[in-house]
């Protein structure tokens, strides 16, 4: 693969921070020791500033170019949490801390970014200044609108922001990119309904809440079926019910958690209305009653035409031609960069690391980053901030 050749120079150690961080995953908001690895590798690569406390665990580094001191400025961003998952790899690498594991590849996404960091920080073959932004929180909290919110647009002024995020499913090495949507609205569900309860023997003496949750999840599939428009994508999944102990009690509370995802701002608002409607309405057709929480998580991650065309152009030089590839259509998982598209033009491309057909996919117990990918966007990130701020050399 084409890629930098400075940067396939430390390979290895991109390598060894990658498998270190996959073995000390931490989740959303807890990234402390993982900042503090990001922050200490920023300082010996000698960056001009590191910016911390946004987001709580989230740094930013200010890498200024040397071709000149124009306020030209881009924007770079991975992620940094993990997942409660509890790790199946058994690889000399596998997370160290029960019940969470690195299955998105945020630990790739790091040090693919770490190594552009070291790599700009060295070279400085550009004029104005690169930001190296490490989030915490993509998979919950919304890590990247608390960054957005704590000023990291006001206090590092840039014009384009660029992430990437690994696709197991496509080939390693290959990029995909898509201009408008790429990626879903994300909202969490949460349903409790609230009968009366009551012997299992005896259910007329009570208000089953089993019963109503059963009929609530049919009527939540009829949302995109019959309330939205058919060429529209979206979706509501019910991932969660619980409620009772015994072969015999019917319990007083059900509780339900879903995820519902979209496009267009008009659907999510169709969904929502539909989840309430359809909760509270059948229940109380039951003499019962349900209290629904609908949290939007991020809007749809919606990439500029500019900003995409920049960062295939970089892909391209990374890879070849033949390797970067349109996306046919989105995809219906979500991400928070989404936030920062939103306050920012920019672009969100992918990365493949698969290996063969048998490659684990994103949030599986066996998954594990492809390093054979860390230059390749390492690379593009680099690249990217040259291409961009090439300057008048
Ligand atoms: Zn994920
Ligand atoms: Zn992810």
């Amino acid at each position: 693969m084409p890629i930098v050749n400075r940067i396939a120079e430390f390979h290895a150690e991109m390598t060894e921070w990658r498998r270190d961080l996959h073995a000390h995953p931490e989740l959303s908001m807890h990234e402390t020791r993982t900042s503090a690895m990001v922050q200490a590798k920023l300082r010996e690569f000698g960056v001009d500033e590191i910016i911390t406390g946004m987001a709580e665990t989230g740094v930013v580094g200010v890498i200024r170019g040397r071709k000149g001191n124009s306020d030209r400025a881009i924007g770079l961003r991975a992620d940094m949490d993990a997942l409660p998952i509890q790790e199946e790899t058994g690889l000399p690498h596998a997370s160290t801390s029960p019940g969470v594991m690195h299955a998105c590849g945020h630990d790739g996404h790091t040090t693919m970014l770490l190594g552009a960091a070291k790599y700009l920080a060295e070279t400085r073959n550009f004029d104005g200044t690169a930001y190296v932004i490490f989030q915490p929180a993509e998979e919950f909290e919304a890590g990247a609108d608390k960054m957005v919110k704590d000023g990291l647009f006001d206090r590092c002024p840039m014009e384009m922001v660029f992430g990437l995020h690994n696709w197991p499913q496509a080939p390693a090495g290959t990029f995909l990119w898509r201009t408008g949507p790429v990626m879903a609205a994300v909202a969490w569900f949460d349903i409790v309904i609230t009968g009366k309860g009551s012997h299992g023997a005896f259910p007329h003496q009570g208000i089953d809440p089993i019963v109503v949750a059963a009929q609530i999840v049919g009527a939540l599939q009829t949302i995109v079926s019959r309330t939205i428009e058919p060429i529209e994508g979206g979706v509501v999944s019910v991932g969660h019910i619980s409620g009772g102990e015994a072969y015999n009690i019917l319990p007083e509370r059900v509780l339900m958690k879903g995820t519902a995802r979209w496009f267009k701002p008009a659907v999510g608002d169709a969904i929502e209305a539909g989840v309430r409607r359809l909760a509270t309405g059948i229940a109380a057709s039951f003499g019962a009653s349900a209290e629904v929480s609908f949290r939007r998580h991020a809007p749809a991650t919606v990439n500029d035409a500019d900003a995409t065309d920049i960062a295939v152009t970089a892909a391209r030089t990374v890879s070849s031609d033949a390797r970067v590839l349109s996306m046919t259509a989105p995809t219906m998982g979500g991400e928070d960069f989404a936030y920062m598209l939103e306050a920012k033009q920019g672009s969100y491309l992918m990365l493949g690391g698969g290996r063969g057909p048998d490659e684990p996919l994103l949030h599986h117990p066996r998954y594990d980053f492809n390093d054979e990918i860390l230059p390749v966007g390492a690379s593009w990130w680099a690249t990217l901030a040259e291409q961009m701020l090439a300057g008048k050399g």
